[in-house]
């Protein structure tokens, strides 16, 4: 097992494979004016898999897939199938926005993925159009179902947002009367690509909780998972969770078990640093596997301890939550 500077482990890298997208969440990505990486910046799947092999060797067992939206990545499917084989990758997780995803569910189930995190900011039809600024909503809905009719666990990621989908709150939660299906809610952080944000954030974890307790007065704390980014709740009589992370607040660092590959291939050992290693550099550069991990091993020995300690060590946020994953 290995283990950071602040004696966490690590254990679990979230892999961006694309920082390009079908939808234009406001939280995430301006409408227009995007400036795409040039495809040849984008690390290969090749490259990609080289550094699962890599980090499965110093004791990474969990792989999440995301981006940008995975499924507008050609050839998507071959390369998970690829890291499904990988030795030590015991679990392959995957985030996606639902809207390309449903034709590939049977192949999903195939890989063994037991449970997907499907982002779902409101059930409501226009309120979705304004958030993400495209109709899609009945794609992603139709991804749900057959998830779970494939008997795949479906994470609905929902991020509060003041003045856009609060109102939604009880209509997602109602969700979790489902078995298969746990809702988080998350509180927005400061990633949209603009480099602007709230000076005082409304929607804060305690108010996402307080809220929730005034709709179900019964919400029953339950048992938060090991190294869960969320607090954990149930509405009781619903088989689902309802879990609240606190992303922006980071009460959760001090037992944070997970790095994240950019796009660009670029090391983050936190979600608040500005990239700790070039790794695509590295790579390309014709590193061997032993000089690759010398690297990675130096990186996790100068992990922040925290998020706050993260975001002082580095310049202003501008870059988009698609090139990190979330
Ligand atoms: N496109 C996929 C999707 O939306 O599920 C995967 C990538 S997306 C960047 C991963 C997660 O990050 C999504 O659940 C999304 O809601 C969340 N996210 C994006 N920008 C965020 C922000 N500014 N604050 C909080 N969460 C954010
Ligand atoms: Fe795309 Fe996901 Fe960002 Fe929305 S949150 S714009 S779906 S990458």
């Amino acid at each position: 097992m290995l283990y950071d500077n602040h004696n966490r482990p690590i254990q679990y890298v979230r892999l961006a494979v694309t920082d390009r997208c079908n939808l234009r969440c406001f939280y995430c990505m301006p409408e227009e004016g995007i400036k795409y990486l040039p495809k040849q910046q984008l690390l290969t799947y090749e490259e990609m898999e080289r550094i699962c092999r890599i980090l499965a060797g110093l004791g990474v067992s969990k792989v999440r897939i995301t981006g940008g939206e995975p499924f507008v990545r050609n050839g998507l499917m071959d390369f998970m199938r690829n890291l499904s084989r990988i030795p030590g990758i015991n679990e392959l997780a995957m985030t996606t926005n639902g809207v390309l995803t449903a034709p590939h569910i049977e192949e999903l189930a195939d890989l063994g993925l037991r449970s997907v995190n499907l982002s779902i900011d409101t059930l409501d039809r226009q309120r979705f159009h304004r958030i993400t600024r495209r109709d899609e909503l009945p794609a992603v809905l139709n991804t749900l179902n057959k998830l779970l009719k494939a008997n795949i666990a479906v994470k609905i990621n929902a991020v509060v947002m003041d003045g856009q989908n609060t109102d939604d709150i009880g209509p997602l939660a109602e969700l979790s009367r489902q078995a298969g299906v746990s809702v988080r809610f998350i509180e927005e952080m400061p990633f949209n690509g603009e480099g602007t944000h709230y000076p005082v954030l409304h929607w804060t974890h305690k108010r996402i909780l307080n809220e929730l307790q005034s709709l179900y007065p019964g919400l029953q704390k339950i048992q938060d998972g090991p190294f869960s980014t969320s607090y954990d709740y149930q509405i009781p009589g619903y088989p689902g969770n309802i879990g609240i992370i606190a992303a922006f607040s980071r009460t959760f660092c001090g037992t944070c078990n997970r790095i994240r590959m950019t796009a660009q291939g670029t090391l983050k050992t936190c979600l608040y640093d500005n990239g700790v290693l070039d790794v695509r550099a590295l790579l390309r550069s014709g590193a061997t596997d032993n000089e690759v991990t010398a690297a990675f091993l130096k990186a996790f020995a100068h992990r922040p301890a925290n998020g706050f300690e993260a975001e002082r060590e580095r310049g202003p946020i501008t870059e988009s939550m698609s090139t990190i994953g979330g």
